[in-house]
């Protein structure tokens, strides 16, 4: 049972210039961060190439140690404990086994080392192979060269829960599999989560990924958390326009708007707002956000779409229809059954609207989570 606390986090990495050969500081990697999991809770860190993830993964393991916070497992501070003593088990996506030894040899490994007995690592092995899938067996009695991506990733998943971690870090552990096995992979990952509910923070660029694997997510960016929820709450709650415009595939369109007298005013179009938002909203600039499946399509006071081009979505009877009105590129999500698909007039869905600052990022309106069930 272990919640894991990380308290006002600060990891800065030292340089050193090529050239002059001095030493100089690089922005934080992590900056004040702060962050719970909860006991048996997986937490996807999400956020774009450099801003912090794999920092902070291995500031949790012990591989990097923070100048400024602590780190806690329940109440007990960790900050100061060695790697191997945290209990950790760690998953990277290069899977980083012992190329010389066999899949059993993987997982026997940490016995040996910490002396423990053959008859412990048989049982204890043989719990994990059982775990891990009917055909996992096989695996043990090959060389990690002669498995694919998949089958190494597997292994080393057991070699992890072999050890039976306190917490579970996994970084990018799909990322260099080809899109079949990842989406294989992906399946048998959760579902090994769902089992063990082993506290985890698991790592990864990808938004979908992210949604699929974590109870919760934590979006990163510039070393800093933006944002801590479920995907509803990032999705219908963002907390500003990075948020907003990070999750969800196709992005948040955008607008370059102004609010006058009740009216949406734009270049290229007008529309009127509802009485309850048009109380709720101050006038002025700012920006308007529509999910690609939140428009109306054919209302009275739709705007024409200048279509760029139409993509299917293959696994519904709908398409993805790109246009531009002026400066934006929009996308809106229509049936095949939509009579004339190619020449579409659209509307905001006003109950599922976003308004940001027409300057910055801040959130002036969104449309909340919605009461699903
Ligand atoms: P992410 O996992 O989100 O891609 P990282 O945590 O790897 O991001 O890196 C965060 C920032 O810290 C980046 O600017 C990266 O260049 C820098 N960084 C990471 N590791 C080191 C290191 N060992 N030395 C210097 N800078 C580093």
């Amino acid at each position: 049972m272990t919640r894991v606390r990380l308290e006002n986090i600060v990891k800065e990495y030292d340089s050193v210039d090529q050239v002059t050969l001095t030493g100089y500081k690089n922005p934080p990697a992590l900056h004040d961060v702060s962050l719970e999991i909860k006991d048996g809770e997986t937490m996807s860190i999400v956020g774009p190439s450099g801003c912090g993830k794999s920092t902070m993964l291995k500031v949790v393991a012990g591989l990097e140690f923070p100048q400024k916070g602590h780190i806690f497992y329940n109440d007990f501070d960790i900050t100061q404990i060695k790697p191997q003593d945290r209990g950790v088990g760690m998953v990277f996506q290069d899977y980083a086994l012992y190329p010389t030894m066999k899949g059993k040899g993987n997982l026997a490994y940490y016995f040996e080392m910490h002396e423990q007995s053959k008859e412990e690592m048989e049982v204890r092995v043989k719990q994990t192979a059982k775990l891990m899938g009917v055909d996992f067996e096989l695996l043990l009695s090959r060389l990690p060269d002669t498995l694919s991506g998949g089958e190494k990733q597997r292994v080393a998943i057991a070699r992890c829960i072999v050890r039976d971690p306190l917490v579970f870090l996994m970084d990018e552990p799909i990322v260099n599999l080809d899109a079949k096995r990842r989406e294989q992979t992906r399946i048998e990952i959760k579902k090994l989560l769902r089992k063990f509910t082993i506290t985890t923070l698991y790592v990864t660029h990808d938004q979908q990924e992210a949604v699929f694997m974590g109870d919760r997510i934590t979006v990163m960016r510039n070393g800093s958390i933006e944002q801590v929820g479920t995907f509803d709450d990032l999705y219908y709650s963002p907390a500003n326009l990075f948020v907003a415009t990070f999750i969800g595939t196709p992005p948040l369109n955008v607008l370059s708007v102004e609010i006058t007298d009740g009216h949406v005013i734009m270049q290229g179009g007008r529309w009127q707002l509802p009485p309850g938002l048009a109380n709720a909203i101050q006038s002025g600039k700012m920006r308007l956000g529509v999910r690609p499946e939140g428009w109306q399509l054919n209302a009275p006071d739709g705007i024409f779409l200048p279509i760029s081009h139409i993509e299917r979505i293959p696994t519904e009877r709908a398409a993805f229809i790109h246009g531009s009105l002026l400066e934006s590129h929009v996308i809106a999500v229509a049936s095949l059954e939509q009579p004339e698909i190619n020449r579409i007039a659209i509307t905001p869905d006003w109950e599922r609207v976003y308004f940001f600052e027409a300057e910055g990022e801040g959130v002036i309106h969104t449309p909340g989570v919605p009461d699903f069930f």
